[in-house]
């Protein structure tokens, strides 16, 4: 057990529960290691690490190979957005005394997981001014928490009648942010309309300079309040918040920070937007990647856009993703030869999609082969699996988006127990198989 990398991995997860603080965290961690902003880069030459960054929700990291870089990279791509809730763009309202954030919620979640649990507030408020203004509340012990309210059981005959998907319905998602009544209005029992929420917006002003109008320009991200803990009496699991993705990010980061390009550049990539389709200008369906590697392949050597279909295409990519782990509590929908299970080491999905395979990537088994015999010979446990049986369901990962470029490309990625709930729960020993699998990944020459 690599207890290091653990440590460090729990730490990534308690600092970085939004993509904004996963990218921050990246940047430091490779500047550590003396990864530069591309920006301030003029050229690149064998040896050399750079990073870009887009927006402050998705980074690459760069390691530059001594063969021409039209001969294809090694990429590692991870997503480090996570399923949450997000407070809508006027949030703030009061009823009966209590005053409640409006949320929509992000991603694929089991609504009725959200109730009744601490919850944190992360996220940035912009101001008019252009000032930035970031927001952390209910990680310090010292914090308050935030938390969504459910009707207790002696109540609860109508709701227990409805099916799970409808008991707590997207609009019932509101956090409970605040309550405070003046003194004065108490006794005077004259109270005005709104005076909670004008108290709370006052203490809003007061701390953190934030008015009303000022959400209009927020991003402000509901997720589980506490820290990554070890779970079970031997300690083999850990029970975390956004594992999905950043168990396959982290360990992505790390393996590229510990590997040293040789002959192939190395590349780590960390998008947002995965969780919704990768949509939008920081997720993978967007051309964000293509213009990074554009930026590099200008650094290098004359750009040309065939030098970087050519890179593309002639690349290699570990779609470092999670997959979901086999549940013995709902053995029935899986099949279990071709599960992936908790402690099993790193888990391949040679394609994503759903119900014949509809949407997905399905990798090609020359490149697998290539994969077997590097894992084989760095000694890295691994499975093959698929997310469940045939016909329950399915989901996606960023592995087709990589493949229209025309790259060889394979999900790999730990198994995930709970995947999408609050807290989510990973095996120590399967985050140290994925991080020597990506390391070794790196090291493919040919
Ligand atoms: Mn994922
Ligand atoms: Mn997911």
């Amino acid at each position: 057990m690599n207890k290091k990398l653990i440590d460090d991995y729990k730490k990534f997860l308690d600092n970085g529960k939004t993509e904004r603080e996963c990218v921050v965290q990246i940047a430091k961690m490779a500047e550590e290691i003396g990864y530069k902003d591309i920006n301030s880069v003029e050229s690149l030459k064998p040896g050399d690490k750079v990073y870009i960054k887009k927006m402050d929700k998705a980074i690459a990291l760069f390691n530059i190979g001594t063969e021409n870089i039209e001969n294809g990279m090694n990429i590692l791509g991870a997503h480090i957005d996570s399923p949450r809730l997000d407070a809508k763009q006027k949030p703030l309202y009061e009823n009966d005394n209590i005053v409640y954030m409006n949320t929509h919620y992000y991603g694929g979640i089991k609504k009725y997981q959200w109730t009744t649990i601490p919850l944190a507030i992360h996220g940035i408020v912009c101001k008019k001014d252009g000032t930035k203004i970031n927001i952390v509340i209910g990680e310090d012990e010292n914090d308050p928490v935030f938390c969504i309210s459910d009707i207790l059981p002696h109540l609860a005959q109508s709701q227990m009648q409805n099916k799970a998907s409808e008991f707590i319905t997207g609009e019932d998602l509101d956090l409970i942010f605040g309550s405070k009544v003046p003194e004065k209005e108490e006794k005077s029992k004259k109270k005005e309309k709104n005076s909670a929420k004008k108290i709370i917006l006052e203490l809003l002003k007061d701390k953190y300079k934030i008015e009303e109008d000022d959400f209009l320009s927020s991003e402000l991200e509901i997720v589980p309040a506490g820290k990554a803990r070890d779970l079970g009496l031997d300690r083999s699991f850990i029970l975390a918040y956004g594992q999905d993705d950043r168990s396959c990010a982290f360990t992505s980061v790390a393996a590229l920070l510990e590997n040293q390009a040789e002959k192939r550049t190395c590349c780590c990539l960390c998008v947002d937007k995965e969780e919704i389709g990768s949509v939008g200008a920081t997720g993978m369906a967007s051309n964000l990647f293509e213009n990074m590697v554009a930026e590099v392949i200008s650094r290098c050597q004359n750009y040309s856009e065939l030098v970087l279909r050519r890179c593309l295409a002639n690349s290699y990519m570990l779609s470092s993703d999670v997959n979901a782990a086999y549940d013995p509590m709902n053995a029935n929908l899986f099949d279990k030869e071709n599960s992936s299970v908790l402690g099993g080491g790193v888990a391949f999905q040679k394609f994503t999609g759903s119900r014949g395979k509809s949407g997905a990537s399905d990798a090609n088994p020359e490149f697998i082969a290539k994969l077997r015999n590097q894992m084989d010979n760095a000694n890295v446990v691994y499975q093959m699996a698929e997310l469940g049986k045939v016909d329950q369901g399915g989901g996606g990962t960023i592995a087709y988006h990589a493949a229209k470029y025309g790259m060889n490309v394979i999900d790999a990625g730990v198994a995930v127990l709970s995947m999408h709930a609050p807290w989510e729960i990973t095996s120590k020993e399967d985050i140290c198989q994925i991080y020597e699998c990506y390391k070794a990944f790196l090291k493919i020459d040919n």
